[in-house]
């Protein structure tokens, strides 16, 4: 919005506003009115007056004389003046004027016309007046810039390739691109696909989690289409006044279907959109503005050229009835990025940045597995930012590297004050298992180890990177992956015989593997292929509810405990088994804080240097 909000005041200030105003006219300048025509005069005057002949009507009270004059064609005028002479005075003076009328002097209405004007006509006017700057200032905060524009939307219109961006901003996502890219075309040359008959979709929905470009590639529609562009968020339907919601998706229909062909844009979709149930608590306004929307979107020509675009990483909670062919019929999903698509994303946005040599992107890309393009984004900027506050005038490779664990685990915690034992426990911690990944098959290697603290509260960790992009994972994967969570505990209570809160991270990963195992991977030999569980929302949290029966559930519970624990058992009899390395890595670590993939195996694969123990 481009303007300064009025001060918010509450409706009923400018009611009563109006009504002091109305009350003070009524009671002080209408009296005040009427009275003025009742002039005071001094004595001489009304002498002078009298002399001339122009006095017609005098009434004589205890203390004053109420006159009246005329002269002419001229109205009559009222005044009174203090008597300064004794009665019998005053009507031997008179005497001499017969044409004069003595009696009570009725000072005349004014003008009626105008009384009733200023009493009647005048309020109703400032009312009036008062509304339309309310009416304005509502409005202007509703965004609407005409007075009078209740309900009108505030879809933005891009025209052309103001965003300013393009399909080649856009890294990855091959797939979406050529869906909307034959959209532009469409647009770009209907005539094509008339010749043949082909029909194109009135709308199409991109799905995807956050941070995957779905905002991002509408934009670059918009750039790359040459019309008019609507794009609206699907929160700013439903605002303030009820009704407001339907009569909006009314009128950016309307702008739409003038502007034809053009591009609507509903970002958000599912703030609008959601199933509408039967519980109580529904939201009516939300569903107006959802039927309302439905009714715009068979009630349009599709071959008039409105193409419906809309994001949402909810899908699942989308009513059916926008979902059916003639509404979005085209899904386009949005997924996060695989290997390539990573590189790809992340050229896009280096090229935006000073790089300093080379830059190995397949490695950052490798270390980020499951990232989504807001984040590999984020990451060339973190490390744009590292190199500042190092005083360099370019990005490089350490910076990248620097910055993935940034945006993972957080900023390093410098001034972080850990007592040497603590150290030296998460050093074990983070060997364990670092340890048992590397003596598992399964196991993707280590990449880094490190004891930095870092502001998401991690007092350490252990990075292990994958040699190439998995999409499948086995059991046997999942299996050593638990195990591998359990090390660093394992390895606690091996060399401490105690044990602290630092794995509960670790608990909570190997447990949700463990019952996804059980759930929903049919990887347990008691429930075979049975469905125990169902995702609700995919591509936000993952929540999972289950949907056994209650004694399922609690045998679902013995199984996961049971999986845990036997994974627990063999990082202890690994870690065991190679305690004179867990020693020897635990102590270099604590010395360097932070050690690579490569020392970390050199070490490992070294032979034994005999008898090195660290005194706890
Ligand atoms: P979404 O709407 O899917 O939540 P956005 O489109 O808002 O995500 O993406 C946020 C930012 O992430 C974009 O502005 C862009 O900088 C970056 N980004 C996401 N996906 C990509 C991609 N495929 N290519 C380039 N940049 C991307
Ligand atoms: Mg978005
Ligand atoms: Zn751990």
């Amino acid at each position: 919005m481009d303007n300064v909000k009025p001060p918010k005041k509450p409706l009923i200030f400018y009611y009563a506003l109006v009504m002091v105003i109305i009350l003070a006219l009524n009671m002080l300048v209408m009296p005040m009115m009427s009275k003025a025509r009742v002039q005071e005069a001094p004595y001489s005057q009304f002498l002078s007056q009298l002399s001339e002949g122009i006095v017609t009507q005098v009434e004589i009270q205890e203390d004053k004389i109420v006159y009246v004059t005329k002269e002419g064609e001229q109205r009559a005028r009222f005044y009174y003046t203090g008597s300064m002479e004794d009665s019998n005075r005053i009507a031997e003076r008179l005497e001499k004027y017969p044409d004069i009328i003595y009696g009570k002097v009725i000072p005349q209405k004014e003008n009626t016309f105008l009384s009733a004007l200023l009493s009647w006509v005048f309020p109703i006017v400032l009312m009036i007046v008062v509304g339309q700057l309310l009416m304005r200032t509502l409005t202007k905060k509703m965004g609407g810039s005409n007075a009078m524009s209740f309900g009108r939307s505030n879809a933005k219109v891009y025209v052309a390739a103001q965003t300013g961006k393009t399909f080649s901003d856009v890294a990855g996502q091959d797939e979406a691109k050529d869906a909307l890219k034959e959209i532009v075309d469409f647009l770009h040359n209907p005539q094509k696909y008339k010749d043949i008959g082909a029909r194109l979709p009135k709308g199409a929905l991109l799905v995807g989690p956050p941070g995957t470009g779905k905002t991002l590639l509408a934009q670059a529609v918009a750039g790359e289409a040459n019309v008019p562009f609507f794009s609206i968020s699907g929160s700013e339907f439903v605002e303030m006044f009820v009704g407001m919601g339907a009569a909006r998706v009314r009128d950016l229909f309307k702008q739409a279907s003038e502007k034809a062909p053009c591009i609507v844009f509903i970002d958000e979709i599912d703030a609008i959109g959601k199933k509408r149930d039967t519980n109580m608590g529904g939201n009516d306004e939300r569903e107006q503005t959802l039927n309302q929307l439905l009714t715009e979107m068979d009630g349009f020509d599709g071959g008039k050229g409105v193409v419906i675009l809309a994001a949402t990483n909810r899908p699942e909670s989308l009513d059916k009835a926008l979902l059916r062919p003639g509404r979005f019929d085209r899904r386009v999903p949005v997924e996060l990025p695989d290997l390539a698509g990573r590189i790809a994303i992340l050229k896009v946005h280096a090229a935006k940045v000073k790089t300093d040599g080379v830059i190995d992107f397949d490695a950052i890309a490798r270390a980020t597995s499951g990232a989504s393009g807001a984040e590999l984004a984020n990451i060339i900027n973190e490390g744009a930012l590292s190199a500042v506050r190092a005083g360099r005038s370019a990005v490089s490779q350490r910076d990248l590297e620097e910055s993935v664990e940034t945006v993972i685990a957080g900023y390093q915690r410098k001034g972080a004050v850990i007592s040497p034992k603590e150290k030296l426990i998460v050093s074990y911690h983070e060997i364990g298992h670092a340890l048992v990944a590397a003596m598992q098959k399964h196991s993707a290697p280590v990449h880094k180890i490190t004891i930095v603290p870092r502001t998401s509260g991690a007092l350490g960790y252990t990075m292990q990177v994958e040699e190439e992009e998995k999409v499948l994972m086995t059991k046997e994967e999942a299996l050593d992956k638990i195990t591998t969570l359990t090390g660093g505990r394992a390895a606690e209570e091996l060399i401490f015989s105690s044990i602290t809160t630092g794995a509960s991270n670790d608990i909570e990963q190997a447990t949700k593997i463990a019952r996804a195992m059980v759930t929903r991977y049919g990887m347990s030999e008691n429930f075979d292929m049975m469905a125990l569980e169902t995702v609700s929302n995919q591509y936000l949290s993952g929540d999972a509810s289950l949907i056994c029966s209650a004694e399922t559930a609690s045998r679902v519970d013995g199984e996961v405990l049971e999986t845990i624990r036997k994974a627990h058992g063999q990082a202890m009899e690994i870690l065991k088994q190679n305690i004179k390395k867990l020693h020897e890595l635990a102590k270099y670590l604590l010395e360097k804080e932070t050690i690579t993939g490569e020392e970390f195996m050199k070490i490992l694969n070294s032979p034994e240097d005999g008898g090195l123990e660290i005194q706890i």
